[in-house]
């Protein structure tokens, strides 16, 4: 558990970050407890004669690092290449920015995470600048200031490569964004910001300054509506009224701060009874909301943004940070033009997380979408493989012996009869063939066509989440950790377009539900099943649904502990 109470060491100050705890036990599937359990078993050792496989890891964040946690490094030699050197628990970066957290406790080198391990995995601490799949090589820069010859690039091989090298922030091309906002993506973000908050007091407060530069200093604009802009508004309010307010008492009734989202509403991919809570409370809080605009300019002093009818507008801000979604990294373009993939938002890869037509190589986390195959694509090759006795139709029983697997290479059909509260194949076959007797019809191709139509809508892609991210680590690893045994004896379902099983099942998301907090205390939760829980109860909630899976009592105990002292003591407002 040593890495467990390493995050939990004066991180937990206050409510919702310690929901967060809660919520990334649950993310991580585990991993933070579990990587004990993945240590080499000298049992499985292969023996000396046998080289190992190359597996090279690009990222140490949520994606790389769980993989790299699970995976046994025993019967690999794995290769880890990252410019960061430490994992970084994300969803704490807001907190990171008002005091409320220590940047040191929400980060965790890598060498620790590789050391506990047995330390047999290598750790390059460089960029990869470029992906050649053909040699199966990756080209490598330093990021550390180097005399090396060819400034400090190298060539690493592999037979295995694992790109989880995230996304980075888009901007969409909006003018002066870069040069004027903060971002909040990277722990150095975080700091920028907590010292730049200080900063504008600071500055609000000098003797000379004439009010409307005193109001347009203390102006603090957040660009995007989405759970980070949110909760960094949330804190952000907080350590105002709660703390700097008593700091700068002269100015602090100048103080405002905008969210300026494009949608009609804030934290959309929310359950709108969220949303609305949320709206409603910002404006208790004070805090303006400006739905309906999008931000097309910003220069040092003055956000441009327009509304829906392209009417432009200007307000005159201090401090802005812009939090208005995420893109692929120029690698990740590079990378997506060499495989004929130039058109997409992220890299493509199957259900088992491997990149299209790429030997060898995996994409997991923000980088990647996985692309789910369409029922409809393959109908034909279904209707075949149900046909058992090739009579070219379909009876009830020979789809229910044939949904088993076609339910776990397509989860859309599943997820069809659920939402659609059908409780077998028979239900969806009536409701498209009107009222039959079970067990008596036959399904030609053009009716199972007809019965399956819809079921593809239920495909959707994955968020870019540390949910998502940590689960497809944790899945690779599994995966590599059972190749050889797999190779033999393969575990997945049988293939539908050609003969023989599927080596692995492929990877299945679960959602274990999100969460955001408000501010005050207050946190909206949505679990899964819509289940909705909104205010001082829900870390509570969170609490008993997941903490008490993965958190031992210690840990619990330090939690409450933390928690209490930031009550006790408050934040810390100074800039260092
Ligand atoms: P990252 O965690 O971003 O890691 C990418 C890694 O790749 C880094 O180590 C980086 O240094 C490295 N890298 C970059 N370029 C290269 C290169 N060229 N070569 C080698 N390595 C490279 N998700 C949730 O589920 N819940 C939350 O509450 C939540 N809150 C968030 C709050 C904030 C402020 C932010 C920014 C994100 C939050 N997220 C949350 C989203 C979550 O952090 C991301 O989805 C997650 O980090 C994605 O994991 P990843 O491993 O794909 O990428
Ligand atoms: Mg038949």
């Amino acid at each position: 558990m040593r890495s467990a109470t390493f995050f939990l060491d004066g991180a937990f100050r206050r409510g919702s970050a310690f929901s967060k705890l809660v919520l990334i036990f649950a993310a991580s599937g585990g991993a933070l407890v579990a990587y004990a359990d993945a240590r080499t078993d000298p049992a499985t050792e292969p023996s000396q004669a046998a080289p190992k496989k190359k597996v090279v890891v690009l990222g140490t964040g949520w994606a790389g690092t769980t993989f790299v946690r699970n995976v046994d490094s025993s019967l690999y030699d794995v290769q880890v290449i990252s410019p960061r050197n430490y994992f970084a628990f994300t969803p704490l970066l807001p907190s990171v920015t008002c005091g409320t957290v220590e940047p040191r406790s929400i980060v965790e080198p890598i060498r620790k995470i590789i050391r506990k391990k047995g330390g047999e995995i290598k750790f390059w601490e460089a960029e990869c600048f470029n992906i050649d799949p053909d040699n199966k090589k990756v080209h490598c820069r330093t990021n550390t200031g180097t005399n090396l010859e060819r400034n400090g690039e190298f060539l690493v091989d592999y037979d295995y490569l694992v790109i989880a090298v995230g996304a980075r922030v888009n901007t969409f091309n909006t003018p002066g964004v870069v040069q004027h906002c903060h971002f909040l993506k990277e722990v150095e973000d975080a700091q920028k910001i907590r010292k730049s908050v200080i900063d504008s007091f600071e500055r609000a407060i000098l003797p000379d300054l004439d009010e409307e530069e005193r109001k347009r200093t203390l102006h603090f604009v957040i660009v995007g509506g989405g759970p980070t802009g949110v909760e960094f508004a949330a804190e952000l309010h907080d350590f105002i009224s709660e703390d700097l307010a008593k700091l700068y008492p002269t100015v602090c009734n100048l103080v405002k701060i905008s969210v300026i989202e494009h949608g009609g509403h804030i934290l959309t991919m929310f359950d709108k009874r969220i949303s609305k809570f949320a709206e409603e409370k910002f404006r208790r809080d004070g805090i303006e909301l400006r739905t309906g605009y999008r931000v097309v300019k910003v220069s040092d002093n003055t956000i441009t943004m327009e509304d829906k009818l392209h009417v432009e507008s200007s307000v005159s801000y201090g401090m802005a940070v812009w939090s208005a979604g995420v893109g692929a990294r120029p690698i990740i373009l590079d990378f997506m033009k060499q495989i004929a993939q130039g058109n997409r938002r992220a890299l493509a890869t199957d259900e088992w997380l491997r990149v299209r037509e790429c030997d060898g190589v995996y994409a997991i986390g923000d980088c990647a979408t996985m692309s789910q195959r369409k029922v409809m694509e393959d109908i034909l090759e279904i209707f075949k493989f149900a046909d058992k006795d090739n009579s070219g139709t379909l009876t009830v029983k020979e789809i229910n012996d044939a949904l088993e697997d076609i339910c776990i290479r397509y989860p859309q059909v599943e997820l069809y009869l659920k939402s659609n509260q059908m409780s077998n194949i028979v239900d969806l076959i009536k409701a498209s063939k009107g009222d039959v007797r079970k067990e008596s019809v036959e399904l030609d191709i053009e009716e199972f066509k007809n019965a399956l139509a819809d079921v593809d809508s239920e495909v959707k892609n994955l968020p870019a989440t540390a949910q998502v991210a940590a689960q497809q680590g944790n899945y690779l690893a599994s995966c590599f950790n059972r190749m050889k045994h797999c190779d033999k004896k393969p575990e997945g379902p049988l293939r539908i377009r050609e003969l023989g099983r599927h080596r692995f099942r492929p990877f299945r998301y679960k959602h274990l539900g999100q969460f955001a907090p408000l501010g005050g205390e207050q946190t909206a939760a949505q679990l899964p099943g819509d289940w909705i829980s909104i205010g001082h109860s829900s870390q509570w909630l969170w609490y008993s649904v997941y903490a008490s899976k993965q958190v031992s009592w210690r840990t619990r105990a330090l939690v409450i502990s933390d928690w209490t002292r930031r009550f006790i003591h408050g934040r810390d407002s100074s800039c260092i």
